[in-house]
C-alpha cells in the first residue's frame, strides 16, 4: 500500500517521493530524494554493534550514526550527519517500546510546528522490513561540514558525577541556573531567553521528565565566539513510557518551591509566572506565550491524531496534555 502521508512533516496534501514532500527533502536531504532504507532492524544491530566503539554519541539509547551519499543512508563510523534511533526493546523499565519513536517524532514537531521553537530537523524514516525508525539530522555541523562547538549545560554548569554524584544531570541545578548561564553567554539573550522559557513549559505540557542538564546545549558556529542554543532535541512524553517515581520534570525551576507548589504538590500557573519573573522574560511575553498554548490546542490535537502514535498512546498524549494545561489554568 502506498503512504499518502510525508514521514517528516505528517502532511497529508502533498506529493510524495519516498515518503516525503519537496520541502522536506530540501531541509532534510539537501534537495535530494534518498533511497528507501537498505537495511533492517536485524541488520542495523549487527552494524551497531560493529561501530559502537568508535561511535561519539553519547546516551543509552540505541542509535547509529549514518551518511548520506550518492542517495543512500548508511551506517557510519565517522561524520555521519544524521542519527537513526529504532524502537528500542527491553531497557530497563520501559513501558511501550513500540511508540517511542512515534513519540519523539510527534513531541518534536509540537516543538517546531506549534511552538516555533528552532527544532532539530527529523522525520520517520522505514527499514526495508517496513519497520519504522527515528531519523534526525545532526545540527552541530554547517553546509561546509565544518563541526560547531557545542557544550551542554552540564558542562557550562561545570557539573558531573565527581561533583554532584551519579545523578548530576537531574539534581545539581535547576532550569534557573541555566536561564542564568543563558544570560551570561548568549549575546542576543533576551531572544534566547523566551526561546528557553518556551522549551521549558512545552516540555511541561507533553510531560517529558527527561529534560536534564546534557538535553540543553549552546553552540557556537566555526570561527565564531558568539553563542546561541542549539535547536531543541530529544523530545518525548516520557510519562508513557516509564512510571514516574520522581518530580514532574527533570529539574525544578527554582531554588525553593512557591507556596502554590507547597500547597498543590505540584506546578502550576504561578509557578510558572515567578519563573518567568526571575529570568527577567516581560509580562506581555510571558502572556502571549499563555496565549499561544490557549489557542494552539486543536493544532496539537491534530498532530497528534495524524501521528504514528498507537491509539491508546494518542489518548494518553493528549490526556496528558490537557491535564497539563489545567494545571496551568489554561
Ligand atoms: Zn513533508
Amino acid at each position: 500500500m502506498e503512504e499518502k502521508i510525508c514521514l517528516a512533516c505528517l502532511a497529508t496534501d502533498k506529493k510524495l517521493k519516498n515518503n516525503y514532500c519537496t520541502k522536506c527533502i530540501r531541509e532534510l536531504f539537501n534537495g535530494i530524494t534518498p533511497n528507501p532504507l537498505n537495511f533492517d532492524k536485524v541488520e542495523f544491530t549487527k552494524k551497531r554493534a560493529e561501530l559502537s566503539p568508535r561511535m561519539s554519541i553519547s546516551g543509552v539509547q540505541d542509535k547509529i550514526s549514518l551518511a548520506f551519499e550518492k542517495k543512500d543512508l548508511t551506517p557510519t563510523a565517522i561524520n555521519g550527519k544524521y542519527i537513526l534511533k529504532p524502537i528500542t526493546k527491553g531497557v530497563g523499565q520501559i513501558e511501550n517500546e513500540k511508540d517511542i519513536v512515534a513519540n519523539e517524532h510527534l513531541s518534536m514537531l509540537i516543538s517546531k510546528n506549534i511552538f516555533k521553537i528552532p527544532t532539530a530537523s527529523c522525520a520517520l524514516i522505514k527499514f526495508s522490513d517496513g519497520e519504522l525508525a527515528y531519523l534526525t539530522k545532526r545540527f552541530d555541523y554547517d553546509d561546509e561540514k565544518l563541526k560547531y562547538d557545542q557544550e551542554d549545560f552540564a558542562g557550562i554548569l561545570e557539573v558531573s558525577p565527581s561533583t554532584h554524584g551519579e545523578n548530576y544531570k537531574y539534581d545539581a541545578c535547576n532550569y534557573l541556573d541555566c536561564a542564568k548561564m543563558i544570560k551570561k553567554h548568549v549575546s542576543s539573550n533576551i531572544v534566547a531567553i523566551e526561546d528557553f522559557f518556551k522549551r521549558i513549559i512545552l516540555n511541561y505540557l507533553i510531560c517529558n521528565s527527561d529534560a536534564h542538564l546534557k538535553n540543553f546545549s549552546l553552540y557556537s558556529k566555526a570561527n565564531s565566539n558568539e553563542y546561541f542554543l542549539t535547536p531543541n532535541y530529544d523530545l518525548l512524553n516520557t510519562r508513557f513510557h516509564i512510571n514516574e517515581k520522581y518530580g514532574d520534570m527533570a529539574l525544578e525551576l527554582l531554588e525553593d518551591y512557591t507556596s502554590t507548589y507547597k500547597a498543590y504538590g505540584y506546578y502550576t500557573y504561578d509557578d510558572f509566572e515567578t519563573f518567568a519573573k526571575y529570568i527577567d522574560l516581560p509580562k506581555i511575553r510571558f502572556d502571549k506565550i499563555i496565549q499561544l498554548i490557549k489557542d494552539s490546542y486543536p493544532q496539537v490535537e491534530e498532530l497528534i491524531n495524524k501521528s504514528f502514535l498507537s491509539s491508546k498512546a494518542k489518548e494518553f498524549y493528549k490526556n496528558s496534555y490537557k491535564e497539563r494545561m489545567e494545571r496551568l489554568k489554561i
